[in-house]
């Protein structure tokens, strides 16, 4: 090492010190890393294991960056050298490596680094770590738009040292334009959290991650950039670092020494449930519960909970309070587990998390690895288990269908774009048939590719040729499609399962682990009690879901010729219905899959489904959440797909309840749109298509009380909906909505 170096190392130990305590010392990986920025200025992308350490790197290297001297941060050296920054970032490789301001003279020398993490929970911790190295750490975020014009006052004086902004912020119009091209031109340090986010490879790509192209290309010469990332394989690892430009790859060792693994495979969802049941309470501290599903989720909270578990559903449905309440529960280990989605991510941080548990595989072996890294971060020993089911494959579908949609589609959404009228998303729904997600998700990626454009009141078309990569989205299904596979040898392998995670993140220092399974053997006993699995078949046994009643019409109908808005009249609504269950369900969701799922064709109503239909109609007639007056009369949606089995359940439920069939509701010549359609696109394919034949209008005339409707499935509602208004304007004084399943 030269003396230069030696010298900068010197400084570095100093201020990790501040950082961590007297006994803290730079590990040589994370040394490597620091010099390559601050000596080398270099662009460097590590690969490292969670716990790794790399908030120690950017935080030292930001201390020497700012104030070629420790201490020289917490003096406050502050004002006007931003223009400084830059010159002496080209000075400093204009000298053989050494920046100016570590030849002691203590001067500041580069502009703030900025931190972009997703990681939006753990920014507030980080802006307290880095107070007591003396580092003053600022956001822009959503919640502090009154603060941005003060903070970027503060960027230009020069008294910020650090930047912490989310992904999001990058695409939203103001900060794009106003703030972002001056951020670029004054940072000293570009610091990207979890990149690879940024690759379309990985198994979390999100968008908002390639405006960080835009923020790349604005640096000015020799600004050093890390980035950081504990899951990517070599592919990803390769886009990220090309992307990046010329970066130097450091990357580490994915073994994670706390880390037990453990599969179990039980036979069914009932055995599963009662597994937990049994032996959760044994599982050390607290924990996390993936389900694949917001259904299981829900679920599998309710069920423990009955068992006696302080647990708590977590999915992307809660809203932001009670999903704070719920983070916090867990941390001060007031909850045995969390039963979460995968909306439980990244901005989640629990030290000493004692286990996770997957009641479902997720897709990807990759993101299986992140997802368990989030235990043992700080105790000796943490469980990882997964239990998977037969069941995982069709959700994995299900998630497939969400990739990036078909030329046609992104084609029509260019088309409905003008450069000078903004459209929002609930106006260009109409338009194309996607769910709002994932139309959110496509301008998104063409906003990067440059050929649309996010602007104040939706979206425009910017007139920019647009090429549809098909050949590169096919292979992004191909690599998709194998990390399906490899996630199901994950669960079969004889050989280690760390080295099999390691192995899928292509680290080359993969090995058995001596601590998993197929290590040491089980060490969780795969035993079910008798009342433990009575117990969860009881509960899964159980029938009977609410179908909320649709109360207000999708908007930008009119733009497409359909003369609905606003409220749905009161004396147009459907009550609330009832259905057997949820498709996604652990209950009876495989058996309704299997009956009205997206490849189930027609057939007769199954004996043991015909008895659901039965317990949740008497429950409905009796039970606290009663009806509020017994219908009359029975009238069945009319369908094209499953004629018969949608009139087996109508002709059931007048034949067990004594109740005249009052007809069908004709389904018309058009078909209805897709599952996957938003809702505008379903009320207009849907509004018009049905017609109550004349037999049937004038029996609803004369009715005094309610109309069981009947249906097989209630996907977005809006059948329901469509059909109930055409019931009460012919007449009949109320509709109750009752089908076999609904979808979520
Ligand atoms: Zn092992």
């Amino acid at each position: 090492m030269s003396d230069d170096r030696a010298r900068v190392r010197e400084r570095a130990e100093a201020v990790l010190r501040r950082l961590a305590g007297e006994s803290a010392r730079l590990r040589d990986d994370q040394w490597r890393a620091i010099e390559a920025l601050v000596v080398e200025r270099r662009r460097v992308l590590c690969v490292q294991r969670t716990g790794w350490g790399k908030s120690a790197v950017y935080f030292v290297a930001t201390a020497l960056l700012r104030h070629g001297r420790p201490g020289g941060v917490a003096q406050g050296r502050h004002g006007g050298q931003v223009a400084q920054g830059r010159h002496g970032g080209q000075v400093a490789q204009g000298h053989n490596g050494g920046p100016v301001a570590l030849d002691g003279s203590g001067g500041t020398t580069c502009g703030p680094t900025v931190i972009v993490s997703p990681l939006l929970a753990l920014m507030r911790n980080q802006i307290e770590t880095a107070a007591r190295a003396g580092i003053r750490a600022r956001t822009i975020n959503s919640a502090n738009l009154d603060e941005w014009d003060e903070i970027t006052a503060e960027i230009a004086a020069g008294t910020v040292d650090v930047l912490l902004i989310s992904p999001e912020r990058l695409n939203n119009p103001d900060f794009r334009d106003g703030v972002l091209p001056r951020l670029a031109a004054t940072t000293g340090l570009l610091v990207v959290d979890e990149a690879h986010c940024i690759s379309d490879w990985g198994h979390d790509f999100r968008p908002d991650y390639r405006r960080l192209r835009t923020f790349l290309a604005g640096l000015p010469a020799g600004t050093p950039v890390l980035a950081t990332t504990a899951t990517a394989n070599a592919r990803v690892t390769e886009d990220v670092a090309e992307q990046l430009g010329d970066a130097l790859v450091l990357r580490g060792p994915l073994d994670r020494e706390s880390l037990r693994l453990t599969v179990l495979e039980l036979p069914s969802p009932a055995h599963r449930l009662g597994w937990l049941a049994d032996h959760l309470e044994r599982l050390p501290g607290s924990g996390i519960i993936y389900t694949l599903t917001v259904a299981a989720a829900g679920e599998t909270a309710e069920f423990l909970r009955s068992r006696g578990y302080t647990v708590a559903a977590y999915t992307g449905q809660s809203d932001d309070a009670q999903r704070r309440v719920i983070e916090r529960d867990l941390l001060d280990n007031k909850l045995k587990a969390v039963v979460a989605t995968s909306a439980l991510g990244m901005g989640f941080d629990k030290p000493d998390l004692g286990f996770v548990v997957h009641l479902g595989a997720p897709p990807s072996p990759i993101a299986y690895y992140q997802q368990v890294g989030r235990a043992g971060r700080a105790v000796a020993g943490a469980e990882v288990l997964l239990l998977p089911g037969a069941e995982d494959l069709a959700v994995w579908r299900y998630f497939a269908s969400l990739a990036f949609p078909p030329e046609e589609q992104v084609r029509a959404v260019l088309a409905a774009l003008s450069p000078d009228r903004p459209r929002s998303i609930p106006a260009l729904e109409p338009i194309v048939d996607l769910r709002r997600a994932r139309l959110e998700l496509m301008l998104k990626v063409l906003d990067v590719d440059g050929a649309v454009r996010r602007v104040r009141g939706g979206w425009i078309a910017t007139g920019q040729p647009w090429h549809y990569d098909a050949a590169r989205l096919r292979r992004v299904a191909e690599a998709r499609a194998a990390e399906q596979r490899a996630m199901l040898e994950y669960a079969a392998t004889d050989g280690c399962r760390m080295e099999f995670l390691r192995r899928c993140l292509d680290d080359p220092a993969a090995a058995p682990c001596g601590r998993c399974d197929r290590c040491v053997g089980p060490r969780l006993p795969a035993e079910v009690s008798a009342p433990g699995l009575a117990a969860a078949r009881a509960f899964l046994g159980r029938a009977g879901v609410e179908i909320p009643p649709k109360k207000l019409w999708p908007t930008g109908l009119d733009a497409v010729g359909v003369p609905l808005r606003g409220r749905i009249s009161p004396a147009e609504q459907a009550l609330p219905g009832r259905a057997v269950g949820r498709l996604a369900g652990l209950g009876w969701g495989a058996r309704l899959r299997a009956l009205v799922g997206p490849e189930a064709g027609d057939a007769e109503l199954p004996t043991d489904l015909a008895g659901a239909v039965i317990e949740v109609l008497r429950v409905w007639a009796h039970g606290d959440d009663r009806w509020p007056a017994r219908p009359v009369g029975v009238v069945a949606v009319g369908s094209r797909r499953r004629p018969r089995l949608v009139r087996g359940v109508a002709e059931l439920i007048a034949r067990t309840g004594r109740l005249p069939l009052l007809g069908e509701v004709s389904p018309g010549a058009t078909p209805g749109s897709g599952p996957r359609g938003n809702s505008a696109q379903r009320v207009r394919a849907l509004h018009g298509a049905f017609s109550v034949p004349a037999p049937l209008a004038a029996a609803l005339r004369d009715l005094t009380g309610p109309v069981l409707l009947v249906d097989d499935l209630v996907d977005s509602g809006w059948t329901m909906a469509v059909v109930a208004r055409l019931l009460r304007q012919a007449g009949a004084p109320a509709v109750l909505p009752f089908a076999l399943a609904v979808t979520v």
